[in-house]
């Protein structure tokens, strides 16, 4: 009774957090204060939203899909990340049990939510969030040496501080190598051999210096390195990669070649590597050693 009660609780709390989640989403990329206004506010009419029209998920089905005032139709993004907040807490409940790590990872777990919706949107990942969450997955590995599979504090802290290191410097380095190759050399070739440019320069407003990857990517991943730790980081990226290629590749047939951002991947291929990190790692090296 008491363990269907507790999931429940989590569940509803993940539900309000996500409605959070929404605010940062839409207010973040677009640099309006999470607190003021501290009321939410239809996107259409601007007007604030009564408290029980802005219960996440129930009032969403009440309102059938519109706001009271204008009758613009609510996009069905909020109830989707309210949803897919509540489901994450409640595995990371079933996962990690009614403690402190539910605590630590619960915020990891938000900070990825922004960061995916925020940057399909916008091709932005907030400072807040990537920035905030690196502070965060310090300060919290400093108080929570579990973390980092020890019980010293000072290891602990240590490890945070060599995932930001590694994770963000590997990914600048690769940024750094990969813009090189692309937009240096393969524009080379490509005006020297086929006497054109490379199409994707085309995707880049006027003045903007063409990049494969973004500082916010970089940033993400020095995050997830304060959180999981540099091999778990690591994985991260490798994971991405695969995600990343297998689905661009996709998405370049059917759209005729447009830039798909990197970071939902960087995100996906996080918790792939927070739950599965033991069992990948065990099968790469069982392949390694066949
Ligand atoms: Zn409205």
């Amino acid at each position: 009774m008491q363990q269907v009660f507790i999931k429940i609780f989590v569940f509803v709390f993940g539900a309000f957090i996500g409605s959070f989640l929404n605010v940062c989403i839409y207010r973040m990329p677009r640099e309006i204060s999470t607190r003021k206004p501290s009321r939410s506010f239809c996107p259409n009419c601007k007007k604030t939203i009564f408290w029980y029209d802005n219960i996440p998920i129930i009032s969403f089905i009440f309102l059938k899909r519109r706001c009271r005032f204008c009758q613009a139709k609510i996009s069905w993004r909020y109830p989707l990340v309210e949803l897919l907040t509540a489901f994450s807490f409640l595995i990371l409940l079933n996962y990690l049990g009614f403690s402190w790590k539910l605590f630590v990872y619960a915020i990891f777990i938000s900070c990825l939510i922004v960061a995916i919706f925020t940057d399909l949107d916008f091709r932005i990942i907030p400072d807040e969030i990537s920035v905030g969450g690196l502070a965060a997955g310090l300060i919290l590995s400093a108080i929570f040496p579990f973390m980092h599979g020890t019980t010293v504090f000072k290891i602990s802290i240590l490890r945070s501080f060599l995932g930001v290191l590694i994770a963000g410097g590997i990914l600048y380095l690769f940024a750094i190598v990969g813009d090189f190759l692309f937009f240096k050399l393969g524009d080379w070739i490509s005006r020297k051999f086929f006497k054109r440019e490379i199409y994707l320069k085309k995707e880049f407003e006027e003045g903007e210096e063409p990049s494969t990857m973004g500082g916010g990517d970089i940033k993400l991943l020095a995050m997830i390195g304060a959180f999981l730790g540099w091999q778990q980081a690591l994985l991260t990226l490798f994971l991405a990669c695969i995600l990343g290629g297998f689905v661009g590749i996709i998405v370049k047939i059917k759209t005729k070649g447009s830039l798909i951002p990197f970071g939902p991947f960087i995100a996906v291929a996080a918790v792939i590597s927070f739950f599965f990190s033991q069992q990948l790692i065990a099968k790469f090296y069982s392949l390694y050693y066949f």
